[in-house]
């Protein structure tokens, strides 16, 4: 590795307004608004295309909420496959069906299609970021067989990678010793051209099982399973020896309901440490996406935590911050002090142990509330067959004190150290 800390460089001259580290989701996303606002951005990444690699493959909600306000949505939907309706299974039986819009995708067209809405402002430089050397002032970057660039902010969103980040004494460290797995593969139909519902989720109980997910991709439907066991469990085993037989075991009636199958790719197979970045309010630097905080991928929130740290950084931040001579430490620890974004790191760090629990706790406690959870949901479903607007406001109801509680948990919490 190149170098550690510089002392402080003087010069006010840069070949670049911004430097991004990491083109992937969060810095393709960052380079995309800030281009668009008319900074010079220099966005690097060690890969011209973006890899083949198992990460987010649905999104909904919130996450698309966001794409849609910052006017990033088109360059998803033409990457991803739009679905409305998801029947939703627990033990063998049907609970309900939720609609609102989602999207499915393989992670790597969707950064395609990202980068390929990147403004002529933005200049994508491939290439392996060796070095850095930071400042109030002034960033340089070095890249490996390359001219070094110089910043006047440095933007790293470099995932879950550690060595640059390690270069500037910025550490990860484990915020839960939870660890989910997640596993993620095709699969087709048998006995027929197509499957019954265009996407399902089915429900854990107690099992270590978070849930399965299946839905459609281009091309594909693909299956995403969420787990809270050891890669030595023989369940998993026999997941990557007869994923079938493993799956119609652990899912009862999930064939009846979604249509037989065949799995129609390879496993792939991701452990997620949860972890935060320490150490990172430094001059002139700013953390991202994955490289700031992990989330747990059963939660789905990885996009909509990801969303949070570019649009607060970029929209609400940086234009302060371009507008001084110096970029020091006190400005760049605002951005990780942001309500916004505190709340979102909260809730994304918790939502680990809640998972964790909801697949793993057999005592009577959970058990009762896993119960009522889905009775309850099975009720209701029944209710709309009968009066969707008496079901509406139940549904309303229940928002209102989902709200209200998270609320009261955030605020009642202390940000990370
Ligand atoms: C298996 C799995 C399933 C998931 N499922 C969900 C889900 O269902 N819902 C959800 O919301 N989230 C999910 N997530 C989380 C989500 O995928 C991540 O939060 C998101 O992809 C992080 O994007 P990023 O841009 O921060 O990092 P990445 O996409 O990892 O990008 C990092 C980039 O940095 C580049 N890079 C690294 N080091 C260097 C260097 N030295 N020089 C140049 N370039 C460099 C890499 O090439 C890469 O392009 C999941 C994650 C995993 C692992």
């Amino acid at each position: 590795m190149m170098n550690r800390r510089y002392p402080e460089l003087q010069t006010s001259e840069t070949d670049t307004d911004i430097a991004i580290v990491g083109g992937g989701l969060s810095g393709t996303l960052a380079a995309c608004l800030l281009g668009r606002a008319g900074y010079r951005v220099t966005l690097i990444d060690r890969h011209r295309v973006f890899p083949q690699e198992f990460r987010v493959e649905k999104i909904g909600g919130e996450a698309i909420e966001k794409l849609r306000r910052l006017q990033l949505l088109a360059p998803l939907s033409t990457a991803a496959v739009p679905f409305d309706e998801i029947v939703n299974m627990h033990k063998g039986h049907v609970v309900d069906r939720t609609y609102g819009q989602h999207y499915g995708f393989f992670y790597n067209r969707l950064v395609t299609a990202m980068r390929s809405a990147l403004p002529e402002t933005v200049n994508f430089v491939v290439g392996q970021v060796r070095g850095l050397r930071i400042g109030a002032a002034q960033q340089q970057v070095s890249i490996l067989g390359r001219d070094e660039i110089t910043a006047r902010l440095l933007v790293i969103a470099t995932g879950m990678g550690d060595t640059l980040r390690r270069d500037l004494g910025i550490l990860h460290r484990q915020i839960s010793d939870r660890r989910p797995l997640a596993f993620g593969f095709n699969i087709r139909p048998l006995r027929s051209n197509r499957f019954r519902h265009t996407a399902l989720t089915y429900h854990g109980d107690g099992d270590g099982i978070d849930h399965l997910n299946l839905f459609p991709v281009p091309g594909a439907t693909r299956a995403n399973l969420f787990l809270f066991r050891d890669p030595r469990d023989p369940w998993v085993k026999s997941l990557h020896d007869d994923p079938k037989q493993a799956l119609t075991n652990a899912f009862p009636s999930l064939v009846d309901t979604f249509g037989d199958f065949e799995i129609g790719s390879r496993i792939d197979s991701w452990l997620t440490d949860i972890t935060a970045a320490g150490n990172c309010r430094q001059d002139g630097v700013v953390l991202i996406g994955d490289a700031y905080l992990t989330s747990c991928p059963a939660s789905g929130l990885g996009v909509s935590r990801l969303l949070t740290d570019v649009e607060r950084l970029c929209c609400a931040y940086i234009p302060q911050w371009m507008t001084e001579t110096s970029i020091d430490h006190t400005r760049i620890a605002t951005y990780y002090d942001d309500p916004e974004k505190l709340d979102m790191d909260i809730n994304s760090a918790r939502m680990t142990d809640h998972h964790f629990n909801l697949a793993t706790k057999t005592d009577v406690g959970w058990r009762l509330r896993r119960q009522f959870h889905f009775v309850r949901r099975r009720v209701l479903y029944g209710i709309e067959s009968i009066s969707p607007a008496l079901a509406a406001k139940l549904h309303q109801l229940k928002t209102i004190r989902a709200r209200s509680a998270l609320r009261s948990a955030v605020l009642n919490s202390k940000p990370m150290a």
